[in-house]
């Protein structure tokens, strides 16, 4: 796996440890840490290669399957790492696809929602092209992952290579880090220091969030099947963002309240995913509910920060 030592790619090794199979993560750490693969380290069927994914890969053992998760995924990670988003994208995904292909080996890309852009069509369906700003801030990420998405398809169609393109909605939970500056983890750090959540626009944009439990468990389903994709990945239950701040506010018992700052440049308005696809083909529905998970959440943030002031 490409990027296992992120946020989700963390939890995609546990889950496939877990189920027996042996991982070999591949990690440079530009976004991710050893830290949220630490526990792993040392156990049977776990191996790290620290290395960049856009340098080629040698893997020793037997590859049955490859995920390319490997890119920074936050907007404040990939605006701090413009060009290593863009080779990770294009060069980072042809090595990865050169690894499937070489081994016979099935190839799931972590796509993404922001492939639409800024959408017109709403919920976002697997068939609409998207509304993407090729020049703008964002224009690294977005036209990265659609150039991975070309690849993807292009080695399907050239070399016949077993290839699925999963779009991920967004995802939060446990192991984001306080600093990537998305949404949940920047509500749940300033609620628990006691400062005001910092909300952007007038806070009425939406977002879909997914439990990072319930990503993986998609991703593993479209994983074991044979469907080429793309399969968007998230929840049907949007909320704006201030009814997210509202809902951590109340979660950290934080009296702190609302600070509203400027939007950020091409900031998506809506995001919603039609996941009937993904229901239909694979069975697969978010089982947790975004208080729950938020909740959860929380708890891990908390546990951090008192372990750091601890330290
Ligand atoms: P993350 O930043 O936590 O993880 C990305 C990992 O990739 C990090 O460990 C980083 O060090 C590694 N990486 C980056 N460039 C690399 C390179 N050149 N060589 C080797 N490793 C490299 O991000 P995440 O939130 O876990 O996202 C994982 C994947 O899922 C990404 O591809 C992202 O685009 C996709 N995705 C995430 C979300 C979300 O909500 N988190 C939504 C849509 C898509």
């Amino acid at each position: 796996m490409t990027g296992g030592a992120g946020f989700i790619g963390s939890h995609l090794c546990d889950a496939l440890h877990h189920s027996g199979f042996a991982v070999v993560c591949v990690d440079n750490f530009l976004t991710g840490s050893r830290t949220n693969i630490k526990h792993l380290l040392d156990a049977e069927h776990f191996e790290l290669i620290e290395q960049d994914v856009n340098d080629k890969l040698a893997v020793d053992h037997e590859v049955d399957l490859v995920f390319h998760l490997a890119s920074p995924a936050s907007p404040a990670d990939y605006l701090r790492h413009p060009i290593p988003t863009l080779t990770v994208g294009s060069i980072g995904t042809l090595s990865a696809l050169e690894l499937a292909k070489d081994r016979g080996a099935r190839f799931v890309l972590a796509s993404t929602s922001e492939v639409y852009g800024d959408p017109h069509q709403h919920p976002q369906t697997e068939a609409y092209w998207g509304n993407v700003n090729p020049v703008g801030p964002r224009s690294v990420y977005d036209e990265a992952k659609r150039f991975s998405e070309a690849a993807t398809a292009a080695y399907r169609r050239e070399y016949a290579t077993d290839t699925a393109i999963v779009r991920i909605f967004n995802t939060f939970g446990p192991r984001m880090r306080t600093d990537d500056g998305r949404a949940v983890p920047a509500f749940i750090t300033r609620a628990l220091a006691g400062k005001p959540l910092q909300v952007a626009g007038d806070g009425h944009q939406s977002r879909s969030l997914c439990y990072v439990d319930d990503t993986v468990a998609g991703l593993l389903a479209v994983a074991g099947s044979s469907h080429p994709g793309p399969v968007n990945l998230g929840t049907q239950d949007e909320r704006t963002v201030l009814d997210i701040a509202h809902c951590i506010l109340s979660l950290t018992g934080s009296a702190a309240g609302i600070e509203f700052v400027a939007l950020p440049e091409d900031d998506p308005v809506r995001r919603r995913p039609d996941t009937t696809l993904a229901r239909q083909a694979f069975g697969w529905e978010p089982q947790t509910a975004v208080e729950d998970g938020l909740a959860a959440t929380v708890t891990w943030f908390a546990r951090q920060l008192a372990a750091g002031a601890a330290r």
